[in-house]
């Protein structure tokens, strides 16, 4: 009995410290006296809060990535999901590593990254699809960015400028690869087998519905022999 209560005692000791860190990290992350700038504007009903560690982040680049999540956000709400947030916060963070990451409504996004590659924008794109999604899981992980990735294909700005692309077929590929190459399998599905098909695999993700049959109940086959026809004529 006694090791229960000690045990019990060090399990929710460990899980506040765990809820601690988590809130501790929340309010570093919204501290906004450490913060170089911050800005607000409200377009249509939907809040961006704008906000920046670095004193040295161009505004050109501010702005465009302000205009670049005010022309895709709506469409991707229109498109995928009407009930999305109403309010994104874009947090150019130097703490942050990686090129952007995005949970709930909290975009960060890695400054260095962004001047040595200004054209790069639609990592905006990309982002703000993850605050569409609010997927309850992030697995299969190559769904959720293969969507992402597609996100952007179709509907980013500077994709051009950016010399962002989809990297062509090779059969060394696979579709769990993720990412561009993922998404380039999923603009075939909707071009050669089913219009509207990441459509409904986004929904799927966000209703928690989605299983490996997602595929079989959608084209009749399986996603490995859709990817299989995929390889022998991969042209979009
Ligand atoms: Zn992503």
């Amino acid at each position: 009995m006694l090791k229960k209560i000690i045990l019990g005692a060090v399990v929710l000791t460990v899980a506040t410290n765990v809820l601690d860190a988590q809130r501790r990290r929340g309010r570093r992350e919204f501290d906004l006296k450490n913060m170089y700038s911050v800005d607000s504007t409200v377009r249509d009903g939907i809040k961006l809060v704008f906000v920046s560690n670095d004193s040295t982040f161009d505004s050109k680049e501010k702005e465009r990535m302000i205009e670049t999540f005010y022309k895709v956000y709506p469409e991707q709400c229109k498109i995928y999901n009407p009930k999305s947030r109403e309010k994104v916060t874009i947090f150019i963070d130097t703490a942050y590593e990686g090129v952007a990451a995005t949970g709930g409504g909290l975009m960060r996004v890695n400054p260095k990254w962004m001047k040595k590659n200004p054209e790069d924008i639609d990592v905006v794109t990309h982002e703000t699809m993850h605050v569409v999604q609010e997927y309850p899981r992030y697995e299969p992980i190559w769904v959720t960015e293969g969507i992402a990735d597609y996100v952007r294909a179709t509907l980013g700005v500077n994709n051009v400028a950016a010399k962002w692309t989809l990297p062509e077929y090779k059969s060394s590929q696979s579709y769990t690869n993720s990412y561009r190459i993922t998404a380039r399998f999923f603009i075939w599905l909707e071009n050669k087998v089913k219009k509207g098909i990441v459509k409904n695999l986004d929904n799927a993700m966000r209703t928690n519905t989605y299983t490996d049959g997602f595929w079989k109940n959608e084209t009749g086959k399986t996603v490995d022999e859709l990817w299989a026809q995929y390889g022998q004529n991969p042209s979009l």
